[in-house]
């Protein structure tokens, strides 16, 4: 890229006449769209937002991953065959049953998309908004209205990124509120370590119960400090509150990381897709062939919130499943 030289673009002689319809142009969408080409099939990439990339683009800070990298990743890719349409969202510029009539096949790759909430009371206060939403307005340039102190719930890399962009947006001080240990932490440690370089005070064993407030504005946090007890189903030990430990943090504003769920309303309720209690889509691990014949999917949105190689992992290999199934019926119709 550097040096202004640009990778082959490889490709079959001949396009099969079959098009796909690939939602989300995420690392999930754009992977699919990129095996897709190179079996021979062309595809349109729907995306809601203004920019390709996803997460990648909208959740990853640009210090860590510069929006020029992507986009020149991203250019190659969607010279390969596939045709980027942004700023459309399925559900509202274009239905689903649309896409489902018009292509051969659907991928769905929406990602993970909606910050879960705290469920603590004082939550709907001025000054408290959820980590992904945060993120997208940093990167996407907007003013934000926030000021003073600020506080992170979460201990994954999207309260990493929350806090060292908040470091960056000139707030007076960042502390980042976990209910376990740091050995616990999910974020990678080199994000936890460079947080901390930068200035980042971190509670370990603290748990929130209630926003405070004067009127609808957030003033401060009520914590309790917890210990570590035994494992629970995810093998880390379960952190067990600490009777009569409560105190406050003050600040201004907090930003909630404590994950996020995909956004699906788009779907039909007569889809008959199968969705989890995750609000995930149930595939075929082999295929990534949902229980609907010729809708697959993956991502964020099979997974739920993930890692970007596994994203990019079974955006191919639900590539290579549509290119089967289309054969299938093109068997089938001969
Ligand atoms: C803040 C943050 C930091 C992260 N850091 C890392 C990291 O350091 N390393 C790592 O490996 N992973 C990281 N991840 C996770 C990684 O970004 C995701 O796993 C990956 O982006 C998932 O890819 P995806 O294609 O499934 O979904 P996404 O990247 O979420 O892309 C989904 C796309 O679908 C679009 N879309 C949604 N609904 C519609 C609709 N109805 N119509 C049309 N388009 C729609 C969205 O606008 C989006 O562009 C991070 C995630 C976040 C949020």
């Amino acid at each position: 890229m550097h040096n202004d030289i640009d990778p082959p673009v490889e490709v079959p002689d001949q396009f099969h006449s079959e098009k796909v319809a690939i939602i989300g142009a995420g690392p999930a969408g754009l992977s699919c769209a990129y095996f897709l080409a190179k079996a021979g099939y062309n595809s349109v990439v729907f995306e809601a937002m203004p920019e390709p990339a996803g997460m990648f683009r909208y959740g990853i800070p640009e210090y860590r991953l510069p929006t020029e990298t992507l986009m020149h990743e991203i250019n190659w890719i969607l010279a390969h065959g596939a045709e980027l349409r942004c700023n459309t969202r399925i559900g509202k510029d274009i239905s689903f049953e649309e896409l489902q009539r018009d292509y051969a096949a659907v991928f769905i790759g929406v990602g993970a998309w909606t910050g879960m909430t705290l469920r603590i009371p004082g939550e709907d206060m001025e000054g408290v908004i959820d980590g992904v939403r945060f993120l997208r307005d940093a990167n996407m340039g907007k003013k934000i209205e926030m000021e003073g102190r600020v506080i992170i719930i979460g201990g994954g890399n999207v309260a990493m990124d929350a806090a060292r962009v908040s470091w960056r947006e000139g707030f007076d001080e960042v502390h980042v509120v976990y209910r376990r240990t740091r050995k616990e932490m999910p974020a990678s440690p080199w994000e936890i370590d460079a947080a901390e370089h930068e200035g980042i005070k971190f509670q370990f064993l603290v748990a929130p119960v209630e926003v405070i407030g004067d009127k609808d504005r957030m003033t401060g946090l009520k914590c309790l400090k917890m210990e570590l007890g035994e494992p629970d189903a995810s093998g880390r030990r379960r952190p067990v509150p600490i009777e009569g430990s409560e105190f406050v943090i003050e600040a201004e504003n907090l930003i909630a990381a404590i994950g996020q769920r995909p956004d699906i309303k788009f779907v039909p309720e007569d889809s008959k897709l199968e969705i989890t209690r995750w609000n995930t889509f149930a595939v075929d691990q082999q295929t990534f062939e949902t229980n609907v014949p010729g809708i697959f999917s993956a991502g964020d949105v099979e997974t739920g919130p993930d890692i970007a190689i596994r994203a990019c992992a079974n955006g191919r290999k639900a590539a290579l499943g549509i290119a089967r199934y289309i054969e299938a019926k093109r068997r089938e119709a001969a």
